[in-house]
């Protein structure tokens, strides 16, 4: 091509974009998941780092062979996560916890058919981190790559260990970063009904925590002090339209509450903190259960699963078994190490997609926010 002085100029070409494989349908469909079967163990390696865990799982043929989580404690001392420090940490951690986790699993990388990993919602460095990995090692080994999204995981961890929920069924996924009413008719096929308008329910657990000098995270502490204690102090539950959350709210009123009873007596939170917990708990819990069951209703649906840290809670647990007899609920609760952040359930999303031949671009980009 002569350019526009004259001078031979090559035509430079654009990259080819791969093309996301369309899910096949029917009988077509059934038959790829046969022949899959047929065809060996299928191994998928599932990589998490969305937030301050670094995680890595491996799964074989839809059963989780392991899980292995690196926990970051060195956020503590700030009180909260400090995004730049959690990356330097992935990237410290990465490569150690994914060997650790095919070790765990007997697993050689050459056995590997598929890769999964966690691109987003969470901290841009921190999703970066295990994406550039993830996508590296499905490159170099010239095989899928699953992307898969943070939130659609949680709800999907109900389907690693029995009994699972049937469908359609409601999720409630509740965690430091994200509070969600999800409503699940498939796999792939998610609602969100509601979800919170300022502060996560995790989130107003720690807060809470930072405001009564606890360390962080504050929600296991609150938790095991208000088995203790007895919720005597209101606090407001918020009136906010439809099946959407506010904690915003509870957490000021915490705060001007412990401030005038500071001024009183500054003894008081050190004599009252097992009543001061019971009370921010039960505020905490009663928003939550509120909403589940007026969308219960709404939808007509008794299958019921809670995801996420906070699903670790003993007056949640507690609330819910009691308004679940009630309401005649079949209630879910996946096995601990699948509710805080892990790798297993992004194996366990990755596996749906990889059963139905979907793999991801090499191009996925981290995101922060949504449920694409
Ligand atoms: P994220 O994915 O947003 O980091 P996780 O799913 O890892 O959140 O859960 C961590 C959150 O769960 C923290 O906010 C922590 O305080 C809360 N949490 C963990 N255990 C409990 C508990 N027993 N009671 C209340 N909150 C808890
Ligand atoms: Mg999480």
């Amino acid at each position: 091509m002569i350019g526009k002085f004259g001078q031979r100029r090559e035509r430079r070409k654009r990259p080819k974009r791969p093309k996301r494989r369309k899910r096949p349908k029917g009988r077509k469909r059934l038959n790829l998941y046969i022949c899959r079967m047929i065809e060996g163990n299928s191994y998928l390696l599932a990589i998490e780092s969305s937030c301050d865990d670094t995680s890595a799982a491996v799964m074989c043929n839809g059963v989780m062979l392991s899980n292995m989580i690196a926990s970051q404690a060195i956020h503590a001392q700030y009180g909260g996560i400090v995004p730049e420090v959690a990356s330097r940490m992935h990237q410290e951690n990465i490569a150690i916890v994914v060997d650790a986790a095919l070790k765990k699993a007997d697993v050689e990388v050459s056995q590997l058919n598929g890769i999964a990993c966690t691109a987003g919602p969470g901290l841009m460095g921190s999703l970066t981190v295990g994406l550039s990995f993830a996508k590296a090692m499905a490159l170099s080994l010239g095989i899928p790559f699953i992307s898969v999204n943070h939130m659609r995981a949680h709800v999907l961890s109900h389907f690693i260990d029995d009994p699972k929920p049937q469908f359609p069924f409601l999720c409630l996924t509740v965690s430091g970063g994200h509070t969600q009413i999800v409503l699940v008719r498939s796999p792939p096929e998610m609602e969100v009904l509601g979800q919170t308008l300022d502060d996560a329910a995790g989130e107003a657990f720690d807060k809470s925590g930072k405001i009564l000098g606890l360390p962080y995270p504050a929600g296991p502490i609150i938790d095991k002090l208000a088995r203790q204690g007895k919720p005597i102090y209101p606090f407001p539950i918020p009136h906010i339209d439809g099946l959407d959350f506010s904690f915003s709210g509870v957490k000021t009123a915490i705060l001007y509450f412990i401030r005038d009873e500071v001024r009183k007596d500054p003894e008081f939170i050190s004599k009252h903190i097992n009543d001061i917990c019971a009370s921010i708990q039960h505020t905490i819990v009663e928003i939550l259960v509120r909403k589940l069951t007026f969308a219960a209703q709404q939808y007509g649906i008794k299958e019921i699963g809670i995801a996420g840290g906070v699903a670790a809670n003993s007056g949640l647990r507690d609330k819910l078994t009691e308004v679940g007899r009630v309401n005649d609920w079949n209630l879910y609760f996946p096995a601990m190490q699948y509710c805080t952040d892990n790798a297993g359930m992004i194996a366990m999303a990755g596996w749906f997609e990889f059963l139905e031949g979907i793999e991801s671009p090499l191009d996925t980009k981290p995101f922060v926010r949504g449920m694409q």
